[in-house]
């Protein structure tokens, strides 16, 4: 009998916990509040920060924040307190938290290439918030340990920070990874595909991108973002299928950029050791 009753608790509690995803429009088991999700990817955000440069350059700042702006105002959630840092690293890492807390970081500016390749970047992550799958994945991890439910939840208890920041996909910074299921990647890759084109940015680039960014191996380890994100063939597939209607809508938006701006990076320093060849000295006789 008291089975039965928190069978109907349960079952109530989950319908109602029920979350259907903008543009794709699939039903999702969320039992945290949206409230709770925020704060968790604010206190997120600032203690990355907080372990973090942020870079200097301004005019690599300026076009980080401007696609990211173009961005979110075609999104589903233009008012969230959106916030875009470009990060002074090598690491090729990208992440947004719930809250509209997004981090791009310098490393990863080479595999973009140009604004349409970051903003490929900006929006599959942009889209992983606003189809809200942090919480999704949060509400797995919970389930599948049996921690505390929704207002419980804080950053203070190092089990439930564990869950909360792999489940927003940044604990890879912390040493333990969840990768982004499948069908959150499509999901994310199918959104992004279609704010990237309505933002003005030419949606062919995102496949050249997936493309470059299979290429990129960082010495022996692979990218932290290629962690969560590995560029497959299935990634590849799905990009291609939902191209049509991103071209579609990149045809009626009234403003496009193209490419974008292509970066001027920084050249890395060339690796010690060797020596630098000066015209007409043969290098062997630099080395005593
Ligand atoms: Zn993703």
């Amino acid at each position: 009998m008291r089975i039965k009753f928190l069978f109907i608790i349960l079952t109530v509690f989950i319908t109602t916990a029920c979350a259907t995803t903008p543009v794709s429009n699939r039903s999702a088991l969320i039992l945290i509040p949206q409230s709770q999700e925020i704060s968790l990817g604010k206190q997120s955000y600032d203690q990355i920060l907080k372990e973090e440069t942020e870079s200097e350059d301004s005019q690599l700042n300026q076009i980080v924040s401007r696609v990211g702006q173009r961005i979110v105002a075609v999104s589903d959630m233009p008012k969230l307190e959106w916030e875009f840092k470009l990060i002074e690293s090598e690491k090729k890492n990208a992440f947004a938290l719930p809250g509209g807390k997004v981090a791009i970081y310098t490393g990863l500016l080479a595999v973009a290439k140009n604004e349409a390749g970051l903003a490929t970047i900006m929006s599959h992550e942009i889209a992983h918030v606003i189809a809200r799958h942090g919480a999704q994945r949060m509400t797995q991890q919970i389930l599948l340990q049996g921690a505390m439910l929704g207002a419980g939840l804080s950053m203070k208890n190092n089990t439930q920070r564990n869950i909360i920041l792999s489940a927003l996909g940044v604990g890879v910074l912390y040493g333990f990874t969840l990768p982004f299921s499948r069908s959150h990647e499509s999901e994310a890759d199918q959104i992004g595909l279609l704010y990237m084109a309505r933002a003005g940015y030419d949606p062919n680039e995102a496949l050249q991108f997936w493309q470059r960014f299979s290429q990129v191996k960082d010495g022996k380890a692979p990218p932290e973002w290629a962690s969560t994100h590995p560029a497959d063939a299935t990634r590849m597939q799905g990009l291609r299928n939902y191209l049509a209607r991103a071209k579609y809508d990149y045809q009626n938006v009234k403003t496009k950029y193209g490419l974008g701006q292509t970066f001027k990076l920084p050249q890395p320093e060339p690796s010690p050791g060797k020596p630098k060849p000066v015209p007409g000295v043969s290098v062997e006789a630099l080395t005593p």
